[in-house]
């Protein structure tokens, strides 16, 4: 037997580390890995997503932790309301989504701001994007910094959110044309389960292997995709790969052959910027912030952070360190990064009254090795990047996650369904081949027909 029609009479595999044969199988468990899996199975198909950590959900990831409070570690919020698949996915399942305050309380020194400044910062915020958005509606695919115009006395805050807090990078770093193609995000909804239990709930009918790391991927022989694993082989008919462009840049998975340099370089030129968080304890409220509202400073450079106050409605806050700033701290380790936090609560909230912040979590992504940075922004000239990640290597190759999306990038969402187009994209391979009676799908038929 050869091609489709061997893999679909092949048995689904039970576990690793048992060699064994699935039709698709799917590297990474994060939103996208979730989405293609979910597809390729209601596709008939079988399939087989694994995950190196031993945990699914890669950027987002909720817990009590040691606070006992719901909190999200990474993504906090699903963008798109109602016509976002999540979304639906969630109220579904019901879990509790929550519209948070809108826009964002501005702190000018150690007071919070006055009216005319909200109006010139929301003003500057308008007109850097929209130009912005006119440099690279017009192609020109330059750094977004270039195109910025004169903010006097409000340029870097904005720079601030439109690149490190936005694109995870600095506007020097982000693309024009990549920025521009990006959706509004102003539509959002949090999640009072912690977001994780959205993914969680997608993820009840997959097989997932956890605690798999893939280590190659070799697509040189004829007909099967062999990827080495830590826990053993699996030949599949097509390979959906999910792991983030600043794993697979760094060449964590080996690819055989050698991905062709335009993928290669379409990765590399796609990378992670760097975005993390701190999680902490204000016993109290001492500022009066409202639930899960967000709060920017006004600053005269990027050395700032952005924080979520009373995450549902609690004691705990985020801050969220991000960019070129945000990175250094990450490498220079967790304690330099609360001691920054502490730095930033004293200077802008100090002179009442010192402020005592309690229990800490900090969670460096940029320092995960499965994740290695923030989000995707594409850096200048390279916005047509994410296109070339789309295509297949190899015709049995796909690669999905969040920067494989032009529109959506950086989002859950974008990342979800990005999943479903590698996923339909590998479903093509199997057309007219009789589905796998093992799948999922086939067995639910099978079970409404009471065989
Ligand atoms: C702090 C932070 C806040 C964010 N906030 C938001 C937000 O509010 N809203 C929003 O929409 N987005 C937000 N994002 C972005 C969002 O989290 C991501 O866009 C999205 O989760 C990416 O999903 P993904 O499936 O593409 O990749 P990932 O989530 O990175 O999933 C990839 C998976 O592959 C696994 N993996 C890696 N290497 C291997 C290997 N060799 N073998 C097997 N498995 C491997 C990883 O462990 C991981 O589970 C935020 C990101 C961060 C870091």
């Amino acid at each position: 037997m050869a091609g489709a029609a061997a893999f679909a009479a092949a048995p689904a595999l039970a576990a690793l580390p048992a060699s064994g044969e699935v039709e698709v199988a799917v590297v990474g468990a994060g939103a996208a890995g979730i989405a293609a899996a979910r597809r390729i199975a209601a596709g008939g198909r079988s399939c087989l997503l694994l995950e190196a950590a031993g945990r699914i959900g890669g950027r987002v990831r909720s817990g009590p932790g040691k606070f006992g409070i719901v909190h999200d570690q990474g993504a906090h919020r699903l963008y798109g309301g109602g016509r976002s698949a999540l979304v639906q996915l969630a109220r579904a399942e019901r879990i509790r989504l929550f519209e948070p305050p809108p826009g964002r309380r501005l702190y000018v020194g150690e007071r919070e701001a006055r009216d005319n400044e909200y109006d010139d910062f929301t003003a500057a915020l308008r007109r850097a994007s929209r130009a912005i958005i006119a440099a690279g509606e017009a192609g020109r695919d330059v750094a977004a910094a270039r195109v910025m115009p004169e903010l006097p006395g409000w340029d870097a805050s904005v720079a601030f959110v439109l690149g490190p807090l936005f694109a995870s990078k600095d506007l020097g770093e982000v693309s024009s044309v990549d920025f521009a193609r990006a959706e509004d995000r102003t539509e959002d909804l949090g999640c009072r389960d912690g977001l994780a239990a959205v993914l969680a709930a997608a993820a009840k009918p997959l097989r997932i292997e956890l605690d798999t790391l893939v280590r190659s991927i070799d697509a040189g022989g004829r007909g099967a995709v062999v990827l080495q694993t830590a826990r053993g082989n699996l030949r599949a008919r097509a390979v959906i790969v999910t792991a983030s462009t600043n794993v697979l840049a760094a060449g964590a998975i080996e690819f055989r052959p050698a991905l062709p340099r335009r993928a290669a370089d379409a990765l590399a030129r796609v990378s992670l910027g760097s975005y993390e968080r701190i999680v902490f304890e204000l016993a109290g409220n001492p500022f009066g912030f409202r639930a899960d509202e967000r709060i920017v400073f006004k600053v005269a450079d990027q050395r700032t952070a952005a924080l979520v106050g009373r995450v549902n409605g609690s004691d705990l806050a985020y801050a969220d360190l991000a960019g070129r700033f945000g990175g250094e701290l990450a490498r220079a380790g967790e304690a330099a990064m609360l001691g920054y936090l502490k730095e930033l609560i004293a200077a802008q909230f100090g002179a009442a009254a010192p402020v005592k912040i309690g229990r800490t979590e900090v969670v460096r992504w940029s320092a995960d090795p499965l994740i290695r940075g923030g989000v995707s922004a594409a850096t200048p000239g390279a916005a047509a990047s994410r296109r070339v990640l789309m295509e297949p290597v190899q015709d049995r190759v796909f690669f999905a996650g969040e920067a494989a999306h032009e529109t959506q990038w950086g989002t859950v969402g974008g990342a979800w369904s990005s999943g479903e187009r590698a996923a339909e994209a590998a479903l093509r391979l199997f057309a007219g081949a009789p589905a796998t009676p093992s799948s999922p799908a086939q067995a639910a038929k099978k079970k409404r027909r009471g065989k």
